[in-house]
């Protein structure tokens, strides 16, 4: 194995949102340095010391970004494979260029999965309107329609009651490349975190439950009740075989639903991820932390809960404003991630509540 990048080294980081900032303070704890690439400054350039401007196909900035660093990764997944693709050669990109392009096109995404013997919804894919009233036919309502590619907290997703629906979700997406899915009828909903190393040593967290609230992350506990405790193993065992199976280094974050029969495979993401945020003050090790120890080949620490477990509630929109009651509860670690404009559904900060 190749020898670890020693501190004093820079990671660049394509993006420069709350994930990127905070993996930017994780890795400045270990002594590293972060350069962040993306078009527009935001949360992470308020403690990251580098930055270059340009857009994500932009690729001689992209070269040039990659020359001046000793890894690159990323805190989202909605830029193009090929210019990334592109760096490889001159630099690693961890995770590798085949675990974006896998997590980033819901079909690519499924179709792996189900490859690897994971469950997701019934879905087809959907190129047309006329694909779209098919796979309603075949699949039934209710169902969702999602776009195949740059969809997040709920954007790009429309319910289908019945079959009257299809025209008009069509064109709420954007007619664009989409996948129909089943609706699941879940208990609960929640997630494997995982970190897997240069060597493939591969460790996960405690599965937090996540409550949603109009598709949008509002809060992950972790312990988490017995309904996914009695599934998380197999659903645990699913994403090693999904991150060995890509050859990923760093997080690995796979959605479930606790479905009637086993856990439902919902959607993943090749990095750090929201529903990880309690692992900052609520595990060991946490997955920023984590996420840098694998990309800069160091060994990985303990996922283990810190005490009697974690709470994290996102702040969205005008939330942040209930910042000083916050701060007044002992147990409460507050998170704001400096977002001038706080719109409605947007991220601006968390709250991780230990239980000591
Ligand atoms: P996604 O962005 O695909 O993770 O969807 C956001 C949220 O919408 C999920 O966390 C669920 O709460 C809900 N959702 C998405 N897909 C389905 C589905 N097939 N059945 C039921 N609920 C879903």
């Amino acid at each position: 194995m190749t020898a670890p990048l020693p501190p004093g080294s820079t990671i660049g980081i394509l993006g420069s949102g709350q994930l990127g900032r905070m993996l930017s303070i994780a890795a400045a704890n270990l002594g590293y340095r972060t350069h962040i690439y993306a078009p527009e400054t935001g949360p992470a350039n308020d403690v990251s010391p580098l930055m270059t401007r340009a857009r994500y196909d932009d690729a001689g900035a992209l070269s040039a970004f990659a020359r001046s660093v000793d890894v690159v990764t990323y805190e989202f997944e909605n830029v193009a494979f090929a210019p990334i693709a592109a760096l490889s050669p001159i630099v690693p990109v961890r995770p590798s260029p085949l675990s974006l392009a896998t997590a980033q096109d819901r079909v690519n995404e499924k179709s792996f999965v189900e490859g690897l013997g994971g469950r997701p919804a019934p879905w087809r894919e959907v190129k047309s309107l006329a694909d779209l009233e098919a796979a309603v036919a075949q699949i039934g309502c209710p169902a969702i329609l999602k776009t195949a590619r740059f969809g997040y907290d709920g954007h790009g997703q429309a319910r289908i009651a019945s079959h009257d629906d299809a025209r008009g979700a069509w064109q709420a997406i954007g007619a664009a490349p989409a996948v129909l899915e089943g609706f699941v009828e879940f208990t609960h909903e929640f997630s494997i975190v995982l970190a897997r190393a240069v060597d493939g040593t591969t460790v996960h967290y405690a599965p937090p439950h996540n409550v949603h609230v109009n598709g949008i992350l509002a809060t992950s506990t972790v312990p988490a009740p017995a309904e996914i405790a009695a599934q998380w193993t197999e659903a645990a065992a699913l994403a090693g075989r999904v991150a060995a199976a890509l050859d990923h280094v760093g997080i690995l974050t796979c959605e479930f639903f606790v479905g009637a029969d086993g856990p439902v495979f919902n959607e993943m993401a090749p990095r750090v991820h929201n529903s990880g945020h309690w692992t900052i003050e609520g595990a060991v090790t946490s997955q920023f932390e984590n996420h840098v120890r694998a990309i800069v080949g160091l060994p990985l620490g303990s996922t283990d809960v810190v005490g009697h477990g974690a709470a994290m509630e996102n702040l969205i929109g005008d939330d942040w404003m209930r910042w000083p009651q916050v701060l007044a509860e002992p147990d409460a670690h507050l998170h704001l991630y400096g977002k001038h404009e706080a719109r409605p559904g947007r991220k601006m900060g968390h709250v991780t509540r230990v239980r000591r």
